[in-house]
C-alpha cells in the first residue's frame, strides 16, 4: 500500500495536465510535450507552462523535465500522465519508493523497550529520589 497524501494531491492535479506533442526518440523512447495550467501572482491569473515526459516503454522509464521524483521521491502528475497516455495501468515499483510504503517493514520499529513494572531496579530508584 502507498502513502497516499502526496500522490493524492498528484492525481487531483492531473486535470492541469493536457497532453501537447509527441516525438519518437527512438524504437522504444518517446519524448512527449505535456501542457500544464498553473496559477501565478496576485491578483491570481492563470498561465500555461509545457513540460517533457520523456518515456522509455522497454525500460518502463519515466523522466520529467520537472525532475520531482529525484528529488522528491514522488511520481509527478506529469509522468503519470504519460502513464495513462501510453497505457500503462500499474505504476511500476521503481517509482513507488520503500519510504512511502506502508506494507514495507521499518527497521527502527523493531527497537526493544524495556517496561518495567514495580521491579525497579536499585539504580532507576536511586534515580526516582533525586
Ligand atoms: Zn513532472
Amino acid at each position: 500500500m502507498l502513502n497516499s497524501r502526496k500522490s493524492k494531491t498528484e492525481c487531483l492535479a492531473l486535470i492541469y495536465v493536457l497532453p501537447g506533442t509527441e516525438v519518437q526518440l527512438s524504437e522504444t523512447v518517446t519524448e512527449y510535450t505535456l501542457i500544464e495550467r498553473i496559477q501565478v501572482g496576485d491578483p491570481i491569473r492563470h498561465v500555461t507552462r509545457g513540460l517533457k515526459v520523456t518515456v522509455d516503454m522497454e525500460k518502463l522509464e519515466f523522466t520529467c523535465s520537472c525532475r520531482m521524483f529525484e528529488h522528491k521521491g514522488i511520481l509527478c502528475r506529469h509522468c503519470i500522465r504519460a502513464m495513462e497516455m501510453t497505457n500503462i495501468a500499474t505504476v511500476p515499483d521503481k517509482y513507488v519508493l520503500n519510504r512511502w510504503r506502508k506494507d514495507v517493514k521499518r527497521k527502527h520499529l523493531d527497537v526493544k523497550v524495556a517496561f518495567h513494572g514495580s521491579d525497579k531496579i536499585e539504580d532507576e530508584l536511586r534515580y526516582g529520589r533525586l
